[in-house]
């Protein structure tokens, strides 16, 4: 039998549906995985092995019983350390939060566990979600699998890490953006950022609550479709939770009926982008031609300015949204606190990293008065001039192809000093959580150096099925499907 980490978690509901493995034995094989990988990797910030073979034991015994849940019954998903689950650590890779455990289970969680998902561990990331290739981390990096002298991305860098690894078949990230997409790209795996709504954000950490969404990342687009039946789907407890029910989409994942018209942004091929990744990207549309779909260049005048619009409005509401984090309600709290302003000082001084304080001081900032109108103000403007281009782009085409970051996965230490080359590695991924769009990346080549590349689709508001069914027909004729990173564990080199 193929080595149990190296399957996706369709094939592990395969094997499990008969009965030829049960959910703690593959437990077991992960957990044994990472250890023998974290050494190296440094995906996780923490696991609770015990609690992950107690969920797979009742995995197993639902099975015996014949009370399945559904596909996903069994089957390890990973979560990054920005969901709540009860009585588990939630820190936001921040020392801040340093001891802090949740009181109840986001929604997202819950429908996993309900969908019988074995949750396990606490996946590494850049601090509250802000960073491209968790350096930000409050702990310590991650290490790109296929080279660990490389980042994973970030913010969920972590997740990538681990599903290329071979830790997990399946993690839970989320993106807010490009925190899902750019780490599958540099890690070489599937991942989604759905509709702003789709998946309930109750029990997310919020970093900036108009952009946050939560998605997968996985080896497989079938796997990214079973994350997404599981989660989708309206929940009252948050208030941007869209109407309608859970989706079917992993039995659906046909090529698209007749051809589609790909659109392809200019503005997303000029200067920074590398030309291994253009090539790539290019290779890619001659495929979907030979396949029968249409490509015409279009354009999305105001992407531009995406970046900036972006670092307006997230800083402005992170600054808002962090500052709950006072020394008095949750995590740590500074020693030696003369009042109670001082301990909040102490507290956010000593709690916070470098990043989170430049973006809590760019976002008072934006929103002092005085500069509201120049700042916060203009970039909803422009915000909504970024949306108006993918709604005339979207009348003429179905869905959008361009390449998922600039490069591939940098150097460890490359960027971290000069925070504006850092802001850039989001320049394709940002506009589409700017105009709350569905947008995935999909593996779709290598760069001579042996690191992987991401192909981004973009796709109107709902419009996730016609993305998987065509990242499917992308992963069909490739051979990218279930890649697991080589990496050297210390018995050897496995893969
Ligand atoms: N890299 C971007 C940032 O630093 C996006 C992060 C995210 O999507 N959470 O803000």
């Amino acid at each position: 039998m193929t080595a149990l980490h190296t399957c996706t978690a369709g094939d592990l509901g395969t094997l499990l549906d008969r009965g030829e493995v049960g959910s703690l034995e593959i437990t077991e094989h992960l957990l044994a995985r990472l250890e023998a990988c974290e050494p190296r990797i440094r995906a996780f910030l923490s696991w609770e092995g015990e609690d992950a073979r107690a969920r797979a034991r009742a995995s197993d015994e639902r099975r015996r019983r014949g009370e399945s849940r559904g596909p996903l019954e069994g089957v390890p998903v990973a979560l990054k350390d920005i969901v709540a689950v009860e009585g588990q650590p939630l820190g936001c890779a921040s020392r801040i939060l340093e001891g802090f455990r949740s009181p109840y289970t986001a929604t997202a969680v819950r429908r996993l566990e309900e969908a019988g998902a074995v949750v396990f561990g606490r996946l590494n990331m850049d601090e509250f979600a802000m960073g491209s290739s968790t350096e930000n981390s409050g702990y310590h990096p991650t290490a790109n699998p296929w080279d660990n002298r490389r980042v994973p991305g970030g913010s969920s860098g972590g997740s990538a890490a681990a599903v290329a690894a071979g830790e997990a078949p399946i993690a839970l990230g989320s993106d807010t953006g490009g925190s899902i997409r750019q780490p599958a790209a540099f890690c070489g795996t599937v991942g989604l950022k759905p509709t702003y709504g789709r998946i309930s954000r109750y029990g997310l950490v919020a970093f900036a609550s108009s952009l946050d969404q939560i998605g997968p990342l996985a080896r497989s687009v079938e796997d990214v479709a079973l994350f997404l039946d599981a989660t989708c789907g309206h929940d009252p407890r948050d208030s941007t939770s869209l109407p309608g029910g859970p989706p079917a989409w992993a039995g659906r994942l046909a090529p698209p009926e007749g051809p589609l018209r790909l659109g392809v942004p200019r503005e997303f091929f000029g200067e920074g982008l590398a030309p291994e990744v253009r090539e790539a990207v290019e290779k890619a549309l001659r495929f979907y031609e030979q396949a029968g779909h249409s490509v015409e260049e279009v354009d999305l005048p105001h992407a531009e300015y995406g970046v900036a619009v972006y670092y307006i409005v997230a800083t402005a509401e992170a600054s808002s949204n962090l500052a709950r984090f006072d020394g008095i309600r949750y995590g740590q709290r500074a020693p030696g606190a003369e009042d109670g302003i001082d301990l909040y000082y102490r507290t956010r001084e000593e709690g916070f990293g470098p990043e989170v304080v430049r973006r809590i001081l760019l976002g008072t900032y934006v929103l002092s008065s005085g500069y509201y109108d120049a700042y916060y103000l203009r970039a909803q403007k422009v915000r909504t001039l970024v949306q108006r281009d993918f709604e005339e782009v979207f009348a003429r085409v179905d869905a959008l192809v361009s390449p998922t970051t600039p490069t591939v996965a940098f150097r460890e230490g490359d960027k971290i000093d000069d925070p504006l080359a850092m802001y850039l590695n989001d320049i394709y991924t940002i506009p589409a959580n700017l105009a709350g769009l569905p947008a995935l990346s999909v593996p779709c080549g290598f760069s001579p150096e042996g690191m992987p590349i991401g192909l981004q689709l973009m796709g109107p508001v709902l419009a996730e099925e016609r993305l998987l069914q065509l990242a499917r027909q992308f992963e069909e004729g490739h051979d990218f499907r279930g890649q697991v990173a080589p990496v050297e564990t210390g018995e050897g080199r496995s893969s």
